[in-house]
Order: C-alpha cells, then sequence, then structure tokens
C-alpha cells in the first residue's frame, strides 16, 4: 500500500468511527521534532501551531521524552489519596514563581476553570451566604467546553444548542472598565477572564484596564480569575500573562503548555481561599499524576532556567516585525497583535484561504475567529523558522492578493 492511500485509510476510518466534532485539516501526522512535524506521506511541515500553544518546548523535546521514559519506569500513577513527590515538587515550583499559595491538579484547561469557579462559589457561599454567586466573564472570551466552562464562555458558537446552560454567568464587552463597574453589585462573587483573549482573536486589553478591574474587585471584595490555559506558561515573553499588566489574581488557571503535550491543568489560589476547598470538597482521579507532574516540573524548571521566555519575548518582536513588512504589502491586513509569541492578525476577509494554501506549502498556522491568523508556535522557534513561515506568507498573500 502507498503512502497516500493509507492517509486516506486513515481518514476514512476517523470519519467512519468518531463523532465528527472537529472539521480537521485532511493530513494525518505521525512525527514531530522541534518545530517541524511530518505526515504519513513523509512529507514536513513547519508548525507554527504547536498543538494550539502546548508543545512550548517543541515536538518530542528530549528532555520531554527523557523525563517521562525515567518517572514512567518508577511510578506512573496512584491515587490522589497518597502524597508523591513529582506533584509536590510541581506545586512547589509554581507556587514558589507565582503570585498563588496554593494549587490543585486537574487534566485540561475546562476542568482548571471548573475548578476555579467552584472554588469562587464556595468561598464566597462560606464568607457571604448563597445570594453571592454571579459570576461575571466576558463576551468573546473562552473558557473550556464541559457545561459549566462553556456557560462561563462569551461566545454563541461555543453555547449554542446546550440549554438549559449553568446559571449565575454574567457577561461584560472585554475591555470596558464602565460595563464592569455597572454589573458589580451585591451578588457578585468573581470576575473571570482571559488577561489576554486567544480563542477570541487574540485580544490584548488596554495597558491599565486589568489594574482597574483589580482595584474595582479589591473594593468590593470580590475575587479576580484569571485563566491563563492559553497564554501563561511564557508563551506572552512573561511567565504569566499577567505580569505584563502589573496585576496578580486571586486565582489562575493553567493547562495547555504545563505538560508540553501530557494533559494536566492546575488551578492556583490565593491562600484565603484555601479554607474553601478542603477535604472532599473537589477531586479527580487524574490530576497531577507523578508521570505528568515529572514532565511538567521539567518543563517548567527548563522554561525558567534555559531562557525560553526571553527568548519569547525576544523572536516575538521580530515576528511581529516580519509581519508588519507583510502588511505593508498588503492592504487586506488590518491589525496585527499579540504579546511574545501568541500573535495575531487580522484580515479585512476570512483566514481559511491563508491557512489552507499555507498547509500545501508544509507550514501549519490556525485561526481565531473567522478574519484573524493566529501564530502559536513551540517557545523554542528561531529567526530561521519565522524567515520560512514569513516567506511562505508572502507567496500564499501575493497569489490571494491578486
Ligand atoms: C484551550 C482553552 C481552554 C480549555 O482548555 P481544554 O484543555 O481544551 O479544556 C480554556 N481557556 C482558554 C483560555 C483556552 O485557550
Amino acid at each position: 500500500m502507498n503512502n497516500n492511500s493509507k492517509t486516506e485509510m486513515t481518514i476514512q476510518l476517523a470519519d467512519k468511527y468518531m463523532f465528527q466534532t472537529y472539521s480537521r485539516f485532511p493530513i494525518t501526522l505521525v512525527k514531530g521534532d522541534g518545530c517541524r512535524v511530518w505526515d504519513e506521506n513523509g512529507k514536513e511541515y513547519l508548525d507554527f501551531v504547536g498543538g494550539i500553544a502546548v508543545c512550548a518546548l517543541g515536538h518530542c523535546s528530549p528532555l520531554v521524552s527523557r523525563t517521562l521514559e525515567e518517572q514512567s519506569k518508577k511510578l506512573i500513577h496512584v491515587s490522589n489519596l497518597y502524597y508523591t513527590r513529582p506533584q509536590a515538587e510541581l506545586a512547589g515550583l509554581l507556587v514558589e514563581n507565582s503570585f498563588a499559595d496554593r494549587v490543585f491538579f486537574c487534566n485540561s484547561g475546562a476542568e482548571a476553570n471548573e475548578a476555579a469557579i467552584k472554588l469562587a462559589r464556595r468561598y464566597s457561599h462560606e464568607k457571604f451566604g448563597p445570594e453571592r454567586h454571579i459570576i461575571i466573564s466576558m463576551e468573546n472570551s473562552f473558557h473550556g467546553r464541559t457545561m459549566a466552562t462553556l456557560s462561563a464562555t462569551g461566545q454563541d458558537k461555543v453555547r449554542g444548542g446546550y440549554d438549559p446552560l449553568l446559571g449565575g454567568f454574567k457577561f461584560v464587552p472585554f475591555n470596558d472598565i464602565k460595563s464592569l463597574d455597572d454589573k458589580m453589585d451585591e451578588s457578585v462573587c468573581a470576575v473571570m477572564l482571559e488577561p489576554v483573549q486567544g480563542e477570541g482573536g487574540v485580544i490584548c486589553p488596554d495597558p491599565d484596564y486589568l489594574k482597574k478591574v483589580k482595584n474595582l474587585c479589591r473594593d468590593r471584595d470580590i475575587l479576580l480569575i484569571f485563566d491563563e490555559v492559553q497564554v501563561g506558561m511564557g508563551r506572552t515573553g512573561k511567565l504569566f500573562a499577567h505580569e505584563h499588566y502589573g496585576v496578580t489574581p486571586d486565582i489562575m488557571t493553567l493547562a495547555k503548555a504545563l505538560g508540553n503535550g501530557l494533559p494536566i491543568g492546575a488551578m492556583l489560589a490565593v491562600d484565603e481561599l484555601n479554607q474553601a476547598f478542603g477535604p472532599g470538597s473537589h477531586a479527580t482521579t487524574f490530576g497531577g499524576t507523578p508521570l505528568v507532574a515529572a514532565v511538567a516540573s521539567a518543563v517548567l524548571t527548563s522554561l525558567l532556567k534555559d531562557g525560553w521566555i526571553d527568548h519569547a519575548d525576544r523572536v516575538g518582536s521580530y515576528f511581529k516585525a516580519r509581519i508588519e513588512e507583510l502588511a505593508e504589502k498588503y492592504s487586506f491586513i488590518k491589525e496585527i497583535r499579540g504579546l511574545g509569541l501568541i500573535i495575531g492578525v487580522e484580515m479585512d476577509r476570512p483566514a481559511a484561504p491563508v491557512v489552507n494554501a499555507c498547509l500545501k506549502e508544509g507550514v501549519l498556522i490556525i485561526s481565531a475567529q473567522e478574519k484573524v491568523i493566529r501564530f502559536l508556535p513551540p517557545l523554542i522557534v528561531g529567526r530561521e523558522e519565522i524567515d520560512s513561515l514569513i516567506r511562505t506568507l508572502d507567496k500564499v498573500m501575493g497569489e490571494l492578493d491578486s
């Protein structure tokens, strides 16, 4: 059987037997190394998606593979009823490098946000009573696909068809402090937002917006939750995106890049909230197993010690400057947004033709919202790889323009 028909067979199998919840690109990937992946035909792709902001150290990072192998021979899983060293160490690392005092481990971004929502509700319930339970989140936000997190998500395309949604969520426009102020009454227990909106189209707030949100929250004893699932872990050129804005939350959620591809999420919070999550209040079977925790610790240590976060900042600036050159050439590029290595390019037309043409040329990129191209390369990406992407974009956009 030749490789082309192998690819077709894989696609046929998947389309026949799986729910078609994804409209997938018609390639089957079999191998990865750094910022590159290969399909079943041996075709090479430059990867500027990185598993959607997951593979920060790149594909099959030797550090990840080695840690995975070593820990897999020691201990893979035990119940969270027992202590394990890798989990305790990871918690210590996260706390020592953040505003937080406590960590809860889970398996995904949605679960981290579930934990955040539950913690905020329970804390407010105990402190102020059940009336105070409203969580304000943002229009155009994305917090996940479970019932609670889609109820917290300000996008109809995520919420549609799942009524009745979980009650107790209200929405205000992102980056609009007046609207938020108007809604913050006695019934509100928390404000939840992404410091930089990812799925919403890579939207950065005004420099002082998060500070104003924090002040409103503090004045009214309302909790502040930052969802850093996409923009945390060095993506923006700082370990956490909120560091750019000089504000800390009460609760923060992490996932995507935390395990460099192993499923792990985390919900971090200040010590004041510790009491609200006592024994029996929340749990998950797989959260922070020794295997994933060992890998996440190794990844975080490397991010901090090997300079990858500064690197993301530096090459991110270079990347943006190169895209600005394209913007001068192609008037359909309307705006370039982002921080570090999360970059969005808004066009006056759909992004899909650019994304699909790049795929043919051997470059993986994705969109965020209809008209925004989004780049989320591994943080280890180099200038040559960025140059190579820019050449492909130039070619593809040139053809689009004619
Ligand atoms: C991806 C994402 C989530 C959901 O994470 P899952 O691991 O897919 O559940 C939540 N919030 C943000 C900001 C995300 O980007």
